[in-house]
């Protein structure tokens, strides 16, 4: 008989804390312990050292919520991917996964002066890497009861930047024949028209709040735009795999300057990674992405390297051979679409990021010691990321 939640009982709880340790709080043992399977041993991992305080620093990146994956990861409170960089009092919010709203309450992100003027009331961007509904979920959530949480009091025009339209549908894996299309008239709609079919679905709310309540109406609050990937780069739209290219220049203001690069997420394409420079350090966002060397070079010597992570014997117990083609077609996305925690440690050595952040875990309720494995050739410091965790950006 599953015991997912007394055996997280016994191991740890959560909890919320200002980062001052790198040591995680939650042992759930999860999907393995379902199956009966005891959790994985490996070997043994160099211990992680402490993070940056974040305490008194201008730029800390806030892990908001840290469980990569649409599923609801049974005995795990980790919230859905999303991550916010602070510089100052405004913020930037890289993905927008499940929760994300409560999680910038509890971050006490905003500048509160009544119930209804924050946390958005700070927040000056958007950034999605791709559009996976585990990063984006929670993007209406924003645009639509931010209203009522601070959206009605920004300064400027929230920008909406991630991926635009893919302009084809993704390859068949197995055999004809082929699903019935989502949408065939505009099957993979990027950031800009998501944002305006977003306000088009929920008119009906937007209206009543302008005319009943007199908010202001969306095109004066947010816009919705795609990151100018060069066109020679999206040329194929399968992109598989991700072409090699430079990092890109894409948004600047008082407080940072963002550039994106493609990575490698197959059959997702085009998926990207966005690093931020600040006065005081810059951090990178990795996105989903298997091994990359785009990603290592937008991430040359960066402060903070926020990675994905997924556990491989995690995915061989849930999709054991033989598989069908449904099971072998999933198999093969979450191997090659996403980075064993085998490899994440050279991928950071490699790009001599001083610190390196483990986001966006999958499963989300793996243990936690199994993850301080991405230790293993890695000189730097390892942060196995938890929600509300707070990392100080060049106090180092
Ligand atoms: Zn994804």
């Amino acid at each position: 008989m599953c015991d997912i939640i007394g055996q997280a009982v016994r191991a740890g709880v959560p909890r919320r804390t200002i980062l001052t340790s790198a040591l995680g709080g939650l042992a759930a043992l999860g999907a393995a312990a379902c199956t009966g399977s005891n959790p994985p041993t490996g070997a043994p991992a160099a211990p992680a050292a402490a993070a940056p305080p974040a305490e008194g620093a201008r730029t800390q990146l806030i892990l908001l919520g840290t469980s990569g994956g649409p599923p609801y990861w049974p005995g795990s409170e980790r919230e859905g991917i999303a991550s916010a960089l602070l510089v100052g009092d405004r913020y930037y919010v890289v993905d927008t996964g499940a929760g994300l709203l409560r999680q910038m309450r509890l971050a006490e992100l905003g500048n509160w002066r009544h119930d209804t003027d924050g946390p958005l009331d700070g927040m000056r961007a958007i950034f999605l890497t791709h559009l996976h509904s585990d990063h984006v979920v929670d993007l209406n959530n924003l645009l639509t009861e931010g209203l009522f949480n601070g959206l009605h009091r920004v300064d400027r025009k929230v920008q909406i930047w991630g991926p635009g339209n893919r302009g084809a549908l993704p390859p068949l894996f197995g055999a004809p024949p082929p699903p019935e299309p989502v949408a065939p008239d505009n099957p993979t709609p990027g950031t800009k028209e998501m944002v305006d079919l977003i306000v088009r679905a929920f008119a009906t709310d937007f209206n009543d709040r302008a005319f009943d309540n007199r908010k202001p109406v969306p095109n004066q609050l947010f816009e919705g735009l795609d990151v100018p990937i060069p066109a020679q780069y999206l040329a194929d739209p399968n992109g598989n795999p991700h072409p090699r290219m430079s990092p890109v220049r894409f948004y600047e203001d008082e407080r940072v300057r963002v550039s994106a690069t493609l990575v490698q997420h197959a059959p997702v394409f085009p998926a990207l990674a966005f690093r931020f420079e600040t006065e005081d350090g810059s951090v990178v966002f990795s996105g989903d992405t298997s091994p990359s060397e785009n990603l290592i070079e937008l991430a040359q010597g960066t402060d903070v390297l926020v990675h994905e992570v997924i556990a491989r014997g995690w995915v061989e117990r849930l999709l054991p051979a033989p598989r069908n083609d449904a099971q072998e077609g999933l198999f093969q996305h979450l191997i090659n679409a996403h980075t064993v925690i085998e490899d994440v440690g050279g991928v950071a050595e490699r790009a001599q990021a001083r610190t390196l952040v483990l986001s966006h875990l999958v499963p989300g309720n793996w243990p936690a010691d199994d993850w301080q494995r991405a230790k293993n050739g890695y000189s730097g410091t390892l942060v196995v990321g938890e929600d509300l965790d707070r990392i100080g950006v060049g106090t180092a």
